[in-house]
């Protein structure tokens, strides 16, 4: 019943966004058109700027296509009792790489023990990569992205947090608004999908900000009730050995 409910939502979602996305994939088209057509005309630097706009421009629309593919996904998410670490693990790598590039540093702050989750492995990547990209376009050079794991009560906590631009209050609710995006190559819908991802996983998103300071996001998933028994006896059997 819940899992119907949530594909009606989505489906509506979906349609009403696939009037954004044609207005949306419109704009990069009619960029591209227009410079293809001046492109015949010219040449030397001129023509290498104009065919830079056309490749962003497709680019941006192929992001668009993409973001927009993963959140139309309606099929049921296939989801695997997994540690988040490993997933946190398996991402660094490509985190740290980008940070790296933009002259910016990846702590990873992991929780000593932390149940196992019913999760879908590649949506959660999905998940804390789009954050981690959001949280280093808004820092300069020197920037540092935390990734960081708790348990409170029945779930876990997964908090990324980033010593970026912050986000102003106007702008903080229409965070996950389909399309909303305060950047020039931005499609808008990667905040859309992580939080449709959250909801597929029953969990919640929070947003924390501090203008000039940063920023923090904070997914809380509910662990998984065998799991957590077993969690909270492994603990209980360490007190009673004393
Ligand atoms: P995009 O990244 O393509 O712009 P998103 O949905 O990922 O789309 O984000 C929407 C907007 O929310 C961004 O354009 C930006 O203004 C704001 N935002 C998201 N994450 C952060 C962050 N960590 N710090 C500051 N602003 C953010
Ligand atoms: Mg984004």
């Amino acid at each position: 019943m819940r899992s119907e409910l949530d594909n009606v939502e989505r489906l509506t979602l979906v349609g009403q966004m696939a009037a954004g996305i044609t207005h949306e994939i419109r704009n990069p088209m009619a960029v591209v058109r227009g410079f293809l057509q001046l492109m015949r005309e010219k040449s030397g630097p001129e023509l290498e700027s104009y065919y830079q706009i056309v490749m962003e421009e497709l680019d941006r629309a192929n992001s668009i296509i993409n973001d927009f593919l993963s959140l139309a996904q309606s099929r049921i998410s296939h989801k695997e009792n997994v540690l988040l670490h490993e997933i946190i693990d398996d991402l660094s790598p490509l985190l740290w790489a980008d940070a790296n590039l933009r002259g910016q540093s990846v702590e990873v702050k992991l929780s000593s023990s932390l149940p196992s989750l019913d999760l879908n492995v590649r949506e959660i990547k999905q998940l804390i990569l789009n954050l981690g990209r959001n949280g280093m376009e808004a820092m300069g050079p020197k920037g540092v992205l935390t990734l960081e794991t708790r348990t409170v009560k029945d779930h876990v906590e997964l908090i990324i947090r980033d010593t970026g631009s912050g986000i102003s209050e106007s702008q903080r609710e229409k965070l996950f608004v389909p399309f909303f995006t305060t950047k020039s190559q931005g499609t808008g819908l990667g905040l859309s999908l992580c939080l449709s991802i959250v909801e597929r996983h029953n969990g919640t998103i929070a947003v924390d900000s501090e203008e000039g300071k940063g920023t923090v996001f904070t997914i809380s998933f509910p662990a998984v009730r065998s799991e957590m028994s077993e969690y909270v006896i492994t603990e209980t059997k360490e007190v009673s050995a004393r």
